[in-house]
């Protein structure tokens, strides 16, 4: 998904172009709940607006349920959007103030013709049950609920016409973490319960560990590391996932002590114009000369359900400064 640049009024000559998410591949399996981590700004809201079709890609396809959806119009859309839905960051921006949350959460029905005013009215109060919340609340102004309250209202829309998949951007980010914790196991708990399967976004690797089977991390609109989550936790192999994984506060203090942190330079480059050979080497600490700064590293398989896109991935976990700061021989070299 690259968005153009474009320079004067009437011509509107594109100029350059933000390539918010470049060559980005990954498959999701039915009933599963992939993580996607990141710093603000790698492209992770991009890819699931893309994945939803809410925004046209520029280039590459996408697959839904065996079908390829990349260039359906918007009336063959329709009945696909039913199956895939959103559940966004912001549950306070997110709700209408001005309807009541039962006027909210049939929304999707009204939109989709399915049921008469009385069905849909059953269907809203059975799926504020579902959230945890009462069928009585039916008639409630968003601003009557609580932060976590109204994550719960925005689950139940999303919920209504029974998706396949569901996409969660930052769901939890907005709110406390003792309530952080109570949306992710409902939305575990419904998981379970009709077999949803989740793109499951956010900036905090601890918040992802959670609920997901498989994480991929991003770094500036490319996948740096994909692996399922315990392998991904107790083995990352890419630089860029360390650095996050050494700012997770560690559960024990002997842990704590083992862990040396990985301080970044620097800030996340401009995506317009993103750094030659690999997109980490100017904040890596394990960047070497005349490999990383030239030579754009492809995710590879760097054990069983583990891919890295990286020419001197980390050995094992955690690592001492020095053990950090000089890697071995690259094994893209080496053979
Ligand atoms: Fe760091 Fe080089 Fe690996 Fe990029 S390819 S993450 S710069 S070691």
């Amino acid at each position: 998904m690259h968005f153009p640049i474009t320079r004067g009024i009437v011509f509107q000559k594109q100029v350059a172009a933000v390539k918010a998410v470049d060559g980005v591949s990954f498959s999701v399996a039915r009933g599963e709940t992939l993580g996607i981590v990141g710093e603000s700004g790698c492209g992770k809201s991009t890819l699931a607006r893309c994945v939803l079709r809410l925004l046209d890609p520029t280039g590459g396809k996408i697959v839904f349920d065996g079908h390829d959806i990349t260039n359906l119009s918007r009336a063959e859309m329709r009945p696909v959007r039913r199956e895939m839905m959103m559940v966004f960051q912001d549950p306070y921006a997110s709700l209408n103030p001005r309807k009541r949350v039962g006027f909210t959460i049939a929304e999707p029905l009204e939109v989709n013709g399915i049921g008469t005013a009385a069905e849909q009215k059953r269907r809203v109060q059975e799926l504020l049950e579902v959230v945890g919340l009462s069928p009585e609340h039916y008639n409630r102004f968003p601003h009557e609920f609580s932060g976590g309250q109204r994550q719960r209202i925005g689950v139940a829309r999303a919920l209504a016409v029974n998706p396949k998949l569901i996409v969660c951007d930052e769901p939890v980010s907005a709110l406390d973490v003792s309530v952080q914790a109570q949306i992710l196991n409902l939305l575990k708990d419904l998981q379970r319960e009709f077999g949803l399967t989740y793109v499951f976004i956010a900036h905090d690797l601890n918040v992802v560990r959670h609920i997901s089977d498989r994480v991929m991390v991003m770094y500036l609109g490319k996948v740096a590391e994909l692996a399922n989550d315990r392998e991904l936790y107790t083995n990352p192999r890419h630089p860029y996932t360390g650095a996050l994984m050494s700012a997770v506060p560690a559960p024990n203090p002997a842990l704590a002590r083992q862990r040396k942190p990985i301080v970044l330079q620097g800030d996340v480059p401009n995506p317009i114009n993103p750094p030659d050979g690999c997109r980490f080497h100017p904040r890596c600490p394990r960047s070497r000369e005349g490999l990383c700064d030239v030579d754009e590293p492809q995710l590879r398989e760097l054990g069983a359900d583990h891919f890295g896109a990286c020419h001197l991935p980390l050995e094992h976990w955690p690592m001492s400064e020095e053990e950090l700061k000089h890697p071995a021989e690259p094994s893209i070299l080496t053979t």
